[in-house]
């Protein structure tokens, strides 16, 4: 439930001006409007599942999306019934919508939303209804230009050198051809992102979110409460730091903590998930965090 301090799931991700929200629970639109960020062309939401602590935020945000004018579609991604639950949103509550909502329900793993440069995969997790994670995956990078490099295979700095680096060929001054690899080092990973609430603990989320630069993942209960959090289908904060050493990933934020814990008490969950990944961290309202691509 939320709480005066303490509003529901949601992330937002911006990537090269672009946004994405991975779930909405009430109040999302309260803390968006806070920002003060042009939320109104978000690209894509995505649905973890469809309780209502991570959807209800979902019809103002499409009410009020709809004060902007836009061209391009709104993507929607979940588990079954996201588009019937959209739908009768729209319906009952006569909501005007001068755009196009495209919603695909989605079953388990796989690619659900691929576009130039980036991709975002959805896979299964266990919870009492359907329910999927997500990682946004960026493209490999091209590698380092070293400039004495082209130097010295005859290439003179200019446009030669950006059409390298773009990854075509060129002629040096004596008409010999230089390749990019000649030039420049091996391809980098892009930046990824993952984002997993509300399941139980599960092996294989480690493989699905592996080397993420950042992993946003549910951290419910202390140990204390394992036993009910696996009888809820929900994650311990140690659950989560365990996935996140297993996946190798650069830096964990919790999310989703019960009720039951005060903002101060918090930090047991903290505590409890440094002793096993000591780069967890609580996420808190509002908080902006940069994800670096790594080199
Ligand atoms: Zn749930
Ligand atoms: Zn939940």
């Amino acid at each position: 439930m939320p709480l005066p301090q303490r509003f529901l799931t949601s992330v937002l991700l911006r990537r090269e001006g672009e946004l994405f929200l991975f779930d909405c629970g009430e109040g999302t639109q309260i803390s968006l409007k806070k920002l003060n960020l042009k939320w109104k062309k978000i690209s894509a939401i995505f649905i973890s599942h469809t309780h209502a602590d991570h959807v209800t935020g979902l019809p103002g945000i499409l009410m009020l999306s709809s004060q902007v004018e836009r061209e391009e579609p709104l993507y929607i991604y979940g588990p079954p019934r996201i588009k019937e639950y959209i739908e009768a949103s729209i319906d009952v509550l006569d909501m005007y919508i001068n755009y196009e909502i495209i919603v695909e329900e989605i079953g388990g793993a796989g690619a659900v939303h691929t576009r130039p440069g980036y991709e975002v995969r959805s896979f299964p997790l266990r919870h009492s209804k359907p329910c999927v994670g997500y990682v946004v995956e960026e493209e490999l990078r091209p590698g380092i230009f070293f400039p004495e490099k082209a130097l010295a295979k005859g290439v003179a700095r200019g446009p030669l050198w950006s059409q390298l680096q773009n990854g075509s060929p060129v002629q040096n001054d004596r008409g010999e051809q230089v390749l990019p690899a000649d030039v420049m080092g091996p391809k980098r990973p892009g930046s990824k992102f993952s984002f997993v609430t509300d399941t139980q603990y599960l092996d294989s989320v480690a493989g699905n979110v592996k080397d993420s630069d950042l992993f946003i993942c549910e951290g419910m209960f202390t140990e204390e409460l394992a036993e009910s959090a696996l009888e809820k289908k929900h994650l311990t904060a140690k659950q989560a730091a365990t996935m996140a050493q297993d996946a190798e990933v650069k830096s964990m934020g919790l999310i989703h903590y019960s009720p039951r814990y005060t903002s101060k008490e918090l930090d047991i969950l903290l505590r409890e998930a440094k002793e096993i990944f000591p780069n967890s961290f609580l996420t808190r309202e509002r908080q902006i965090i940069e994800i670096q691509n790594q080199d």
